[in-house]
C-alpha cells in the first residue's frame, strides 16, 4: 500500500509566510523577498514529505492566502474592480484578497466565508455576467516544476469544477449552468498542460460532493466531468472529497471515468458502508482518509489497520491518505518545548502524521506485524490510563436528566417577572461585552503572563479599567452596563485556562484565513471548574453603579468548537462537562448578586453537520441543551442572554429560540434584514437585539442611521421586545469612534422613544 496527503500547512512552522506577508503588506519588504520566503517554505515542505517516504506529494497546495482565491485568478474569475486597479498580479491578488485603498483606488475586499465545519475560511469567488471563464494563471504549472526540479514528480491540488461553481457567489443574471462549456474548456486544457510537464496524477478537490445534493446537482456533476474525463490524455485523475461521505452521489462517482477516489473514512459515517453495500470499482484507486487531518491526537493503529484490511480483503486497490488537507493542524511537535512528554505522546501534528502513514505502510506490509516495535508501542499507548480523569464529573454527566435542562418558569412568565425586576425603559440600550483594547490593557496583560508585574498591580489596573469604563457607560447613558473585558485575551482562551482538563500549546498555530492565524487550546481531561473565573471582574463592576452589568462568559459549545476536541469521548460529553463546567460560574455569580448573565455562543452553527438531515440527531440535540445546562438553575428574575455573531440562523430559528435564552443578541447591521420577517412568521418569543451598527468598521453612524436602522427593526419586532446595541464586541475598536459611536446609539434610541 502506498501513502498520501491531500494538503500541507503552508503558513510557516513559526509563520514565516505570515510575517513575511504582513510585511510586504507595510511596503517593508519587496515582493522578491516575499517570493523567496514562500520558496523556501515549499521547499522545506517537500523535502520533509519526501524524507518521510511519503508515496503522492502534493502541490499548489501552497497559497499566499488562499486556495479558492488561486482557483479564480486560475480560471479568470477576477472581478473589474480589480483589475481596473492596474496593480502588479500580486496586489491585484492581495487587493481581491483584503480589499486595496491607496493611490490606485478604493475596494472592497471579496467576501469571505467559512470553510466547511472548519474554523478556516476561504474567499468567495464573485461571478457576474462579463466574466469570461478561461485558463489565466500558470501557478500549478510552475510549483509543479519548481518541485520536479528538487527530484519530487508531484501531484498537483486544484478544487475541482463543481466544488468551485458551488461556492462562488453569481452577482449577474447568470448561474453556474451558463459556464458549463468554458469551464470544462479551462479543465480539459489544464490537463493537457500537466500531461505536457509528465505528471502522472492530478488531484480534484471536490468537498461539495459531501453535501446534500439534489438531481440536478448529481446531473451537473455528472455532466461536468463526463466531458473533462473524454479528455484525460493518459493523465490520472483523483476525485478527493472530504469532512463526510459521499452518500448522495456514490455510484456515478464509481461509475465516471476517474482513476482514484478520495473518500473520508474519519469524518464520513457511511463511507464504509457504501463501500461494503455498493462494491468499489476493481479499476480505480481507492485514497482511503484513514488518518484523521482535523485533530491533533495520534492514531490508533489497531483499528486502522483492521479497516484497511478489510479493504485489503475485498480486492480493493487502497492508498493510505489523511482524511483531509492537514492545513487544518499544526506543523509540528518538535516546536512544542514547554509541553510534557505526558501529553505529547499522545499528539501527532502534520509532521508526525506523515511519520504515522509511514508507520501504518510498514505494519500493512508486515506478515506478523503484531510484533513491531511502532505496531506495539501504539498499542500500548491506546491501553494506558491517561491522566485527566475525573470521576466526579463523569457521574454528575451521568446523573443529568431532563430537568437538569429545563428552565422554570416558562418564558412568558420570566418575561413579565423580569419587567417588573429591572424596570427598563423600553427599548433598553446595551453592548456585547469587550470595550476597546488599547495597548495599555495588552501591554499590561502580557506583562502579567510574564510575571513582570505582580498580581496586586494586575488587579489594581484591571479595576481602574473596569471603573473607567463603567463611568464612561453611565455617562453615555446605556442602560445595561457591562465590565467591559479588559482581563480577556480571547473568549476561549481565557476561560481554558479557569478550566481543569484543558492544556495549551506553544507553537500549535492553525491558519483561519489569510495571514490570520489561531491557536485552539486541547481539551485534554474531563473538564471541571478550577476557579471562578469572572465573579472578581464582575462583582466590582456592580458595586460601582445602581445600573445592572451584566456578567459575561461564553457558551459550552463555542468553547468545544475553538478548542481541538477529545477523540476517545463524544463531543456531546465534553460539552456537557463543560457546561456543568459553566454553569458553576452562573450559579455563583447570581449568588454574588449580579442580576443579567451573558452566555456568549459565537461559534454555535460552526460544527452544524454538512447534512441538513444530521443537523438534529448529530448536533443541534446535545449543542442546544448544552446550553440550556448551563443556566437552567439560575432564579426567575435572573436574565440570560446569549449572543452570536452572525445572524444566519433562520434555518434553525426553532433551536435558537429553544435555547430558552431571555435575549439574544446577534450581528445584523451587515446583513438585509430578512432575518426578521422569520422572526416574526416563527412567533420568535425570545427578545432580540439585532446590532444596530458595524463595529467591524471604525465609521461612525450617524443618529439618522441608526433611528432608521430601529425604525426597520420596529416594523418587524415588537416594541417590548427590542434591545438596541452593537453589532459585536468593541475590542477591536479605538476610544474614540466607540465613545461617539454608542453616544449616537443612545440618542437614536431616545428620539425613538420619544416619538412613539
Ligand atoms: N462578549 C464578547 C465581546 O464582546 C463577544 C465576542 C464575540 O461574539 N465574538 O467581545
Ligand atoms: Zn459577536
Amino acid at each position: 500500500m502506498k501513502t498520501s496527503i491531500i494538503g500541507y500547512p503552508r503558513i510557516g512552522k513559526l509563520r514565516e509566510l505570515k510575517f513575511a506577508s504582513e510585511k510586504y503588506f507595510r511596503n517593508e519588504i519587496a515582493q522578491s523577498e516575499l517570493f523567496d520566503t514562500a520558496k523556501k517554505l515549499r521547499t522545506e515542505n517537500l523535502t520533509e514529505q519526501k524524507n518521510s517516504g511519503l508515496d503522492f506529494i502534493p502541490s499548489n497546495d501552497f497559497s499566499f492566502y488562499d486556495g479558492m482565491l488561486d482557483t479564480a485568478f486560475l480560471l479568470n474569475v477576477v472581478p473589474d474592480r480589480y483589475k481596473s486597479l492596474g496593480l502588479s498580479p500580486l496586489d491585484e491578488y492581495f487587493a481581491a484578497a483584503r480589499g486595496y485603498q491607496g493611490e490606485k483606488g478604493d475596494v472592497k475586499a471579496l467576501a469571505m466565508k467559512k470553510w466547511f465545519n472548519t474554523n478556516y475560511h476561504y474567499m468567495v469567488p464573485e461571478i457576474d455576467d462579463n466574466t469570461v471563464l478561461k485558463l489565466s494563471d500558470n501557478k500549478p504549472f510552475e510549483l509543479f516544476t519548481e518541485a520536479l526540479d528538487n527530484g519530487v514528480k508531484t501531484t498537483p491540488v486544484i478544487i475541482g469544477p463543481y466544488t468551485f461553481l458551488e461556492l462562488a457567489r453569481y452577482i449577474g443574471t447568470k448561474t453556474k449552468e451558463n459556464f458549463f462549456g468554458n469551464i470544462t474548456d479551462a479543465y480539459i486544457q489544464i490537463i493537457g498542460k500537466f500531461v505536457t510537464l509528465g505528471a502522472e496524477w492530478l488531484q480534484l478537490d471536490e468537498p461539495c460532493l459531501v453535501k446534500d445534493m439534489s438531481r440536478e446537482d448529481i446531473e451537473f456533476f455528472n455532466s461536468l466531468y463526463t466531458k473533462i474525463l473524454e479528455n484525460k490524455n493518459g493523465l490520472k485523475i483523483r476525485l478527493q472529497t472530504y469532512f463526510d461521505d459521499v452518500r448522495d452521489c456514490y455510484k456515478e462517482i464509481c461509475t465516471l471515468d476517474f482513476d482514484g477516489i478520495g473518500l473520508d473514512f474519519i469524518e464520513g459515517k457511511k463511507t464504509l458502508e457504501l463501500i461494503e453495500k455498493n462494491g468499489f470499482p476493481c479499476d480505480k484507486v481507492l485514497f482511503a482518509g484513514v488518518v484523521n487531518g482535523k485533530n491533533i491526537w495520534r492514531n490508533n493503529y489497531e483499528k486502522t489497520v483492521e479497516l484497511l484490511k478489510s479493504l485489503q480483503n475485498k480486492s480493493i486497490n487502497t492508498v493510505i491518505n489523511t482524511s483531509c488537507s492537514l492545513l487544518h493542524i499544526p506543523y509540528t511537535l518538535k516546536n512544542e518545548v514547554k509541553l510534557s512528554d505526558t501529553y505529547k505522546k499522545h499528539f501527532s501534528y502534520a509532521s508526525e502524521k506523515l511519520v504515522e502513514l509511514n508507520e501504518i505502510k510498514k505494519i500493512i506490509e508486515t506478515e506478523d506485524y503484531c510484533n513491531l516495535p511502532e505496531y506495539t508501542a501504539n498499542i500500548k499507548l491506546f491501553s494506558e490510563e491517561r491522566s485527566g480523569c475525573n470521576t466526579n464529573v463523569k457521574e454528575k454527566v451521568n446523573a443529568l436528566s431532563e430537568k437538569d435542562f429545563t428552565r422554570l418558569p416558562v418564558f412568558s412568565e420570566r418575561e413579565k417577572i423580569q419587567k417588573e425586576e429591572f424596570k427598563l425603559p423600553l427599548l433598553p440600550t446595551t453592548t456585547i461585552g469587550s470595550f476597546p483594547q488599547t495597548s495599555d490593557v495588552r501591554q499590561t496583560r502580557a506583562s502579567y503572563k510574564k510575571a513582570n508585574i505582580s498580581e496586586t498591580d494586575y488587579e489594581k489596573f484591571m479595576k481602574s479599567k473596569i471603573a473607567e469604563c463603567i463611568e464612561l457607560q453611565e455617562n453615555i447613558g446605556l442602560d445595561v452596563l457591562v465590565h467591559g473585558e479588559f482581563e480577556r485575551n480571547d473568549m476561549v482562551e481565557y476561560f481554558g485556562e479557569c478550566l481543569d482538563g484543558y492544556i495549551f500549546t506553544e507553537k500549535a498555530w492553525v491558519q483561519s484565513y489569510g495571514t490570520r492565524c489561531v491557536k485552539p487550546p486541547v481539551v485534554w481531561g474531563d473538564i471541571s471548574r478550577a476557579k471562578p473565573m469572572t465573579v472578581k471582574w464582575s462583582t466590582y463592576a456592580q458595586s460601582l453603579t445602581e445600573k445592572p452589568v451584566k456578567g459575561m462568559l461564553t457558551g459550552p459549545v463555542t468553547i468545544l468548537n475553538w478548542s481541538f476536541p477529545r477523540e476517545d469521548i463524544s463531543l456531546k460529553e465534553s460539552a456537557y462537562q463543560i457546561a456543568l463546567a459553566i454553569r458553576e460560574e452562573v450559579l455563583d455569580l447570581e449568588a454574588s448578586g449580579i442580576k443579567i448573565i451573558q452566555i456568549d455562543e459565537a461559534a454555535l452553527r460552526e460544527k452544524l453537520p454538512l447534512r441538513k438531515c444530521d443537523w438534529n440527531k448529530e448536533y443541534l440535540d446535545w449543542a442546544i441543551k448544552a446550553f440550556r445546562l448551563v443556566h437552567s438553575g439560575v432564579k426567575s428574575e435572573t436574565q440570560i442572554h446569549t449572543h452570536m455573531c452572525y445572524s444566519e440562523f433562520a434555518d434553525i430559528i426553532e433551536d435558537i429560540d429553544n435555547m430558552d435564552a431571555d435575549v439574544i443578541t446577534f450581528e445584523a447591521s451587515r446583513s438585509d434584514l430578512t432575518l426578521l420577517d422569520v422572526l416574526k412568521a416563527k412567533k420568535f418569543r425570545t427578545e432580540v437585539g439585532p446590532g444596530v451598527y458595524d463595529i467591524h468598521s471604525p465609521r461612525i453612524p450617524t443618529v439618522e442611521e441608526i433611528k432608521s436602522a430601529i425604525n426597520k427593526m420596529l416594523s418587524k419586532v415588537s416594541y417590548n421586545k427590542l434591545w438596541i446595541n452593537p453589532d459585536c464586541g468593541l475590542k477591536t475598536r479605538g476610544n474614540e469612534e466607540t465613545v461617539q459611536s454608542l453616544k449616537n446609539l443612545v440618542k437614536a434610541t431616545k428620539e425613538i422613544r420619544e416619538e412613539n
